[in-house]
């Protein structure tokens, strides 16, 4: 049948039909084969159909695909277990997405503030932030043109300059339950607090009897060269968000949360989907695998690798700063032309991103081999 786009808009994409893919690799209908540093935005952890997912799927669907949340599933209490564990964080709530897993952790820090905090709802979030696409996730979020859009938005996000800790200082009173941010902020064009900022917000967010939320959706599962960016900072939150990469290509996010922060009744949140045996199985090989000894360390030093050759690339054609952690980086162009270099990219067959009009951001598989980065390099420099 002739395909005709019976898609409803929601962006401009160029006129490609991706058919296949494998590791870095992504070949379209005529076989052309285009280097993917974007990994189905930060997603693809182990590049693109390994074996290994492929395996943890076909055994599962031989086993059982579905049964309602109602009812225990063995991936899902094994994964759930294994999260646990790797986190310090006692309780798992298994998503579909992001900004779902972001939206039970709004409510679950309302619901514990009506619980333990005399009905505090407020949630403290932060300038440039993303937090996804849902109503309450785009009221939280702080990025640029959303101001208006949809409104009326979700109340009781009350937003703050990154990096200042005076200004949250500031901003949490009686009616506040949580404070909510991203480590690094990867929409806004992978913009990481301040370590320092981290931990002194650890610290007061103690000492003034609220939560702390970390949206670990972009930054998690290894992403940084740590299987948390928290642990870089020596932190801990007391809710955590997943998404992205937890699933390595399928649909899965998690919230997590410590056990007194785990305030949930009977009824108050749930979902058709969650848990899903066949998801879950898939996200623990995932997950197993990039907790396996030595992977994070490869991340960590290709990461290093990559923004030294960024850097490299940087200083000869008298770009901007490079900045992030492992393997989530930006390069700042200096100009606004993010968008005609990702043009010029993709007519080079090289996939990358400009979440912001003047940097590029670079997000490959975890699993990515130096001659892949070389071969970005070269691809880019003649984008370029
Ligand atoms: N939070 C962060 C930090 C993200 O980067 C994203 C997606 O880019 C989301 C939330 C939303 O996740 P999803 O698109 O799976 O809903």
């Amino acid at each position: 049948m002739q395909a005709v786009d019976s898609l409803m808009f929601i962006t401009q994409r160029p006129d490609l039909t991706f058919v296949r893919g494998e590791g870095s690799w992504l070949y379209d209908r005529a076989g052309d084969a285009y280097l993917d540093f974007v990994q189905g935005w930060a997603v693809n952890a182990l590049g693109h159909t390994p074996a290994l997912m492929r395996e943890a799927l076909a055994a599962q669907a031989t086993q059982l695909i579905n049964v309602s949340p109602a009812y225990y599933n063995e991936p899902m209490r094994r994964f759930a277990a294994r999260l646990a564990a790797l986190s310090g964080l006692e309780r798992v709530f298994f998503a579909n997405s992001g900004a779902e897993a972001n939206e039970g952790a709004i409510k679950l820090a309302r619901k514990w503030g009506a619980r333990e905090r005399g009905g505090a709802h407020e949630i403290v979030v932060f300038e440039d932030a993303f937090h996804g696409r849902t109503l309450a996730t785009m009221s939280a979020s702080g990025k640029a043109g959303w101001e208006r859009l949809f409104e009326p938005k979700v109340p009781g996000f009350v937003r703050v300059p990154r990096d200042s800790l005076d200004a949250v200082r500031r901003a949490i009173g009686p009616r506040t339950c949580a404070v909510m941010l991203e480590p690094i902020q990867g929409e806004a064009g992978v913009v990481p607090f301040q370590d320092t900022f981290l931990r002194q917000l650890r610290e007061l967010t103690r000492e003034l009897g609220v939560l702390l939320v970390l949206d670990e959706i972009q930054t998690g599962i290894g992403r940084t060269g740590r299987m948390f960016c928290y642990e870089h900072v020596g932190i801990r939150p007391d809710i955590l968000t997943l998404g992205k990469g937890i699933g390595g290509g399928v649909p899965l996010a998690a919230l997590l949360a410590s056990e007194r922060a785990s305030v949930f009744q009977a009824g108050e949140q749930g979902g058709t989907f969650n848990g899903n045996p066949l998801m879950t199985a898939v996200g623990d090989a995932v997950v197993a695998e990039v907790a396996r000894p030595g992977f994070l360390a490869q991340v960590a030093e290709n990461g290093t690798y990559l923004a030294e050759r960024l850097r490299a690339l940087s200083a000869k054609r008298s770009l901007g700063e490079v900045r992030g952690r492992g393997l989530l980086l930006a390069l700042e162009l200096g100009r606004p032309r993010g968008a005609e270099v990702v043009q010029r990219a993709l007519e080079a067959r090289l996939l990358i991103n400009s979440p912001r009009a003047a940097c590029l951001r670079f997000m490959p598989a975890l699993n990515v081999t130096r001659d892949e980065i070389e071969e970005m390099l070269a691809r880019l420099r003649s984008a370029l």
